[in-house]
C-alpha cells in the first residue's frame, strides 16, 4: 500500500474500490481496524491538536474525503488522487453488508434521524442485519451504550458523532468494543436519513 502524506497526515492513495475491498476484508477480521476519512478541516485540526497523533497513527486507512485534499495531492505531484467520502463508504459497505451478512451498527445523529435511516436502510436492503442508537448521550449513558454495541455483535460500526469526536469515540473504546471494522461517517447518517 502506498500512502501519501499531506501536512503529516498519511493519506491511503487507494481508490474508493480498493479502499472497499479492504474494508470488507476487515470486516471479516479477528481484530478491530479503523478507518478515516479526512477532509481539509480534520487535517487543519490535527495540526492544532496532537492528541489526534495516536489516532492518525493507529488508523489502518485514512481516506481523503474533500476535493481540498485531491488538490493538495496534485499540489505535491500526485495527480490521481481519488475522494473518498465517509458517505459513500457507508453506502457502498451496506451494499456489500447485504450481500455478504454483515450485521451493521449506525450510531449517531438524532434520534429522529437514526430511526429514519435504519428504516431507510431496511426498506432497501430487507435481508440486513442493521441496528442503531442516536448520538446525543451523556458519559452516565456511555456504558450501556458499549454494551449495546458489543451485544449486537457488529461486524462494522459506523459512527457519525462528528469530527474529530467520532474518532475520538472510536479510538478511546476499540478495544472495548471489539468491532472488526469501525469507521468516522460524519453526518452519513442524517444522509441515509433522507
Ligand atoms: N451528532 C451526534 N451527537 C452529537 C453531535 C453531533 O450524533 O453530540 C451528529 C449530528 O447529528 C450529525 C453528525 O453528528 O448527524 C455530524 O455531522 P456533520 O456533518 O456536522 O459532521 P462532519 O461530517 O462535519 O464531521
Amino acid at each position: 500500500e502506498t500512502v501519501l502524506c499531506i501536512l503529516n497526515v498519511p493519506f491511503t492513495t487507494y481508490t474508493e474500490n480498493e479502499v472497499i475491498a479492504r474494508c470488507t476484508d476487515y470486516a471479516m477480521d479477528q481484530k478491530p481496524h479503523v478507518v478515516i476519512t479526512a477532509g481539509p478541516e480534520f487535517v487543519m485540526h490535527a495540526q492544532r491538536d496532537p492528541t489526534l497523533l495516536p489516532l492518525l497513527e493507529g488508523a489502518d486507512l485514512i481516506t481523503p474525503d474533500g476535493i481540498g485534499i485531491v488538490l493538495a495531492a496534485r499540489f505535491h505531484g500526485h495527480s490521481d488522487l481519488e475522494r473518498v467520502t465517509g458517505v459513500a463508504l457507508a453506502e457502498k459497505l451496506l451494499a456489500q453488508s447485504a450481500a455478504r451478512n454483515f450485521r451493521v451498527f449506525l450510531l449517531g445523529a438524532s434520534p429522529e434521524s437514526n430511526e429514519k435511516a435504519l428504516n431507510a436502510v431496511r426498506a432497501l436492503y430487507p435481508e440486513l442485519v442493521v441496528s442503531g442508537r442516536n448520538g446525543y448521550f451523556d458519559a452516565t449513558e456511555l456504558p450501556s451504550i458499549l454494551e449495546q454495541i458489543r451485544n449486537f455483535e457488529p461486524h462494522i460500526l459506523l459512527v457519525g458523532l462528528g469530527q474529530p469526536r467520532q474518532e475520538r469515540f472510536i479510538w478511546e473504546h476499540r478495544d472495548a468494543l471489539s468491532v472488526p471494522l469501525m469507521i468516522g461517517v460524519g453526518g452519513t447518517i442524517d444522509i441515509l436519513a433522507g
